[in-house]
């Protein structure tokens, strides 16, 4: 039994989509199942628990093919946004680390169905925990969300878990799959908090899709708030009040109505450019994952795509994508997208960060390691399958291509011989590609940044990645708490360098945005601005929050702000003076 949470009491985690909820808690089932272990079984006993593993996946398979069903008739299109993740697992579930590898553990052990799958279950989660990379190590979420599935059908529990909700509520849950959120009945919903999940969580991108306020991470919150206790949400700032006091709930309901009315009035923006007061034009542009984030970006909207993250083609699967499948893949985003610009960046993984279909290399620092073009310019047949599938696809819009992590010129050199590779040889096969294909790179390693003059001969644009880029500027590892403290997009080695990118740009005449979470942040909008860039790719829900910002500043006084402002040596002073 749980003790009654005392009156306001204060939780924070990671607020992952922004907005004020109030509402009463709905604890969605964590129970997790208790799984029977038998052994020494004989040989006719094996094959009936081969059989039942089987028949276990078989029946889950059909399962989610009716959940995929769903989300496909949803006509809101928020179910949509997961029908990849749901066929991801559909494959999952035909996989031999899984499958084959529960079916050798019941015969080589003589164990029944459930604990192999369990055993095969717990090697594959070891795995992807050891990875460093914080969307991909989520990825192993996945695998724990089929195997619960299978497991239950093995069982014979009934996995659909959401009952029917009737008033106004905020879901606990230690995590949600994509198959739980599909269930969801989303007009009673108004929040989300889960023990655990990152920024790039099941629960964080589809309380985005679906603008609901929402926090992440929060450790143990399904086991401090009871059923029906009375919880305040923020996920801007990420706090969570349980059982407010009066004054606390009036407070809120003040900030949420403000909250709402400015929501309400970012729809203005949608159709009007993203211009300052006195004329001056920023391009926004969206940064996205998966084709189904594509409609919604241009709602709001954007003027394209500025990165595209194809990391996704390559998770939750054991063989590699085909040129075909890359191609497809783009070609969509391209036809969507066109006239505007896609701008598709090569895969960024590599060092540990790899997935079963490549060897596991053990590397003490693998951010320091072989990861994005390292991996690609090692390994070109992989990448060259890619730049391919890039290349066919840009005749179907206007395609970009662009390399990340490039260190230096003959790095850059390397990748570009291997795109010329690519295009003669698809020249020779007759099949069609843009041949004035614009190339960037993202300058997100700081001796990229420091030679930018030499590297922008050589580029048709830049777009910076303040992610990284403060990572190794300011020596913080991005997924490390403890030095999280120091992370400062304000600190003066940041803007001086991104000021040393943009003139390098400006000096060879070629373009340079910005790709890192900051650009959709709008407290830095009038920085970015003032440090001269051309462009800003941010998520979808950021583009009318900062076309808001632009609209209301003043280029002319930005410029004469600034140019003292930046050489403050104090990040905090640089702030202060800015805003
Ligand atoms: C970045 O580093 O800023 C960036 C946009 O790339 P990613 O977050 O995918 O590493
Ligand atoms: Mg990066």
């Amino acid at each position: 039994m749980k003790e009654r949470v005392e009156t306001n009491k204060r939780y924070h985690g990671i607020g992952v989509s922004p907005g004020i909820a109030i509402g009463k808690a709905f604890l969605f089932s964590t129970e997790k199942l208790e799984v029977p272990a038998f052994c020494y079984l004989d040989k006719a006993k094996l094959n009936y628990e081969v059989e039942r593993f089987t028949d276990a996946v078989s029946t889950s398979k059909a399962q989610l093919q009716k959940i995929r069903e769903k989300m496909l008739e949803d006509s809101k299109g928020r179910g949509r946004e997961h029908v990849r993740i749901i066929d991801a697992h559909i494959m999952m579930m035909e996989d031999d680390m899984l499958v084959s590898d529960t079916i050798s553990h019941i015969e080589s052990e003589g164990v029944n169905a459930e604990w192999a799958l369990k055993t095969v279950l717990q090697s594959i989660k070891e795995f992807f925990d050891e990875i460093e990379d914080e969307y991909l190590r989520e990825r192993g979420s996945d695998i724990e969300y089929i195997g619960d599935r299978i497991l239950s059908n093995l069982m014979g529990r009934k996995r659909e878990r959401m009952p029917q909700i009737d008033e106004d509520v905020i879901i606990i849950a230690r995590d949600l799959t994509p198959t739980d959120t599909a269930q969801i009945p989303g007009s009673k919903i108004r929040g989300f908090l889960t023990d655990l999940g990152g920024r790039t969580s099941h629960t964080a991108v589809f309380a985005r899709a679906i603008e609901i306020p929402a926090i992440v991470g929060l450790d143990d919150i399904t086991r401090v708030v009871s059923n029906g206790d009375m919880l305040i949400v923020d996920g801007s700032s990420g706090a969570v009040v349980i059982n407010p006091a009066p004054e606390v709930l009036e407070e809120y309901r003040k900030i949420k109505e403000e909250f709402s009315s400015y929501e309400h009035d970012l729809h203005h923006y949608t159709s009007l450019p993203a211009v300052t007061v006195d004329g001056y034009t920023m391009k926004l542009m969206g940064n996205i994952e998966f084709v189904e984030e594509v409609p919604g970006l241009m709602e709001h909207g954007a003027e394209g795509v500025g990165l595209y993250r194809t990391e996704y083609l390559y998770l939750n699967r054991r063989d590699l994508p085909s040129e075909d499948e890359h191609f497809q893949a783009y070609k969509k985003v391209a036809e969507m997208v066109a006239p505007h610009d896609t701008i598709v960046r090569t895969f960024d993984i590599g060092g540990d960060k790899l997935l079963s279909q490549m060897e596991n290399l053990d590397e003490a620092n693998p951010a320091l390691g072989l990861r994005a073009i390292r991996f690609c310019l090692k390994k070109t047949d992989i990448f060259k399958t890619q730049l391919r599938g890039i290349l066919r696809a840009s005749v179907f819009g206007k395609v970009k291509v662009m390399f990340p992590m490039i260190s230096g010129i003959k790095e850059l050199r390397m990748a570009k011989a291997i795109l010329d590779d690519a295009r003669m040889e698809l020249r020779k096969e007759g099949k069609a590609y843009d041949e004035d294909i614009e190339i960037g790179i993202m300058i997100e390693v700081p001796s990229a940044a420091l030679i930018a003059d030499l590297l922008a001969k050589e580029v048709d644009f830049f777009s910076i990645g303040t992610n990284d880029l403060l990572q190794y500027c300011l020596a913080i590892d991005r997924g490390n708490d403890h030095v999280d403290y120091l992370y400062d997009p304000l600190h003066p080695a940041i803007l001086r360098i991104i000021k040393s990118v943009v003139r390098a740009a400006r000096y060879a005449g070629i373009e340079v945005g910005l790709c890192g979470e900051i650009a959709g942040e709008p407290q830095y909008t009038k920085v970015l601005i003032a440090l001269g860039l051309d462009q800003l790719s941010m998520n979808a829900l950021s583009v009318l929050r900062v076309k808001k910002e632009v609209r209301s500043l003043n280029y002319g006084e930005i410029l004469k702000l600034t140019e003292e402002n930046l050489a403050e040596p104090d990040a905090a002073d640089v702030g202060k003076l800015i805003n």
